[in-house]
């Protein structure tokens, strides 16, 4: 399990979306271990400012938590204004706030669509946009965004021998945000590199709710055998927004156990 990373992000500021709790959160701390300024946005934990605090005292690095829906454009532009105000230049941005619903396709309702696509494609346009737009306004050249996409933007994943996991929406957002990612990429290039990490199952809030019968069942279909820890994936956002990535955009990078091979 990663107890330090080598890359060095100071004198960086970077934006992480839902960096509380989960995967954000490790992102955030792997970020302010790194040496970077981060500017946390989540949308209802009350906890969040009290997480950014105890970052900042373990690195002694500036760590504040800002609220904000992703899902609307205008505050996130908004937040995005305030941060560059309060932390001076932003260098990266993590977009990864997200949401499921797992439910059988037959019983998803247009309500379950609006509440994923909003946040998960939505969302992470408006947040890639707020950050682009910072970067373009003041003609700024090596901005980096990482998005946390998900395997299931390219596979079903099976609930038990010949079932799927019943993620209609979840999964085909995922397929989408990817998607997203790749023409921002080629749109805002050279001067942004746009790439996404596709994290497999990783224990967090989003699968501890799972039966645990459907969590041994997938745990056998990993070749790694087991869900990662969210540090697990920090490692390859981190370097996505260092300079040793400053050859790569448009790419979406597994961090799935080795799920996909079997
Ligand atoms: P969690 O459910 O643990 O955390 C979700 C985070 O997103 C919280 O910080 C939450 O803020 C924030 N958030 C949700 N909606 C909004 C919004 N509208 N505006 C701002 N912030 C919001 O999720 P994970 O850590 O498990 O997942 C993080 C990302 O990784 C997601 O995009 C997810 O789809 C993806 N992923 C997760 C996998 C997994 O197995 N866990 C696997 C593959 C991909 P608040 O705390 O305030 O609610």
């Amino acid at each position: 399990m990663p107890s330090g990373f080598n890359i060095n992000l100071s004198n960086r500021t970077i934006i992480i979306t839902g960096g509380n709790r989960g995967i954000g959160y490790a992102y955030s701390r792997a970020c302010a271990q790194a040496g970077a300024q981060v500017a946390i946005i989540y949308r209802t934990s009350k906890d969040a400012p009290d997480v950014a605090e105890r970052l900042h005292k373990e690195f002694g690095i500036k760590v504040k938590a800002f609220q904000c829906d992703v899902s609307d454009a205008e505050k996130t532009t908004k937040t995005f204004f305030e941060i560059e105000k309060q932390f001076g230049n932003v260098t990266g941005l993590i977009a990864n706030a997200g949401v499921s619903v797992v439910k059988p396709a037959l019983e998803l309702t247009s309500d379950d669509f609006n509440k994923i696509y909003s946040v998960n494609v939505l969302g992470v346009f408006n947040s890639a946009r707020a950050a682009a737009k910072l970067w373009i306004d003041t003609n700024r050249n090596n901005g980096s965004i990482v998005i946390t996409s998900s395997m299931s933007s390219r596979i079903i994943n099976q609930a038990a021998p010949n079932r799927a996991l019943t993620q209609a929406f979840y999964n085909s957002s995922k397929a989408a945000v990817a998607n997203l990612m790749k023409g921002l990429a080629a749109e805002w290039a050279p001067r942004i590199r746009v790439n996404a990490v596709a994290p497999g199952y990783v224990d967090t809030d989003q699968t501890r709710h799972m039966d645990k019968r459907i969590i041994e069942h997938q745990e056998r279909n990993i070749p790694l055998e087991r869900f990662a820890k969210p540090e697990e994936i920090a490692g390859q956002a981190l370097l996505l927004l260092s300079d040793h990535a400053s050859y790569m955009t448009g790419g979406e990078y597994l961090v799935d156990g080795g799920q996909l091979l079997w």
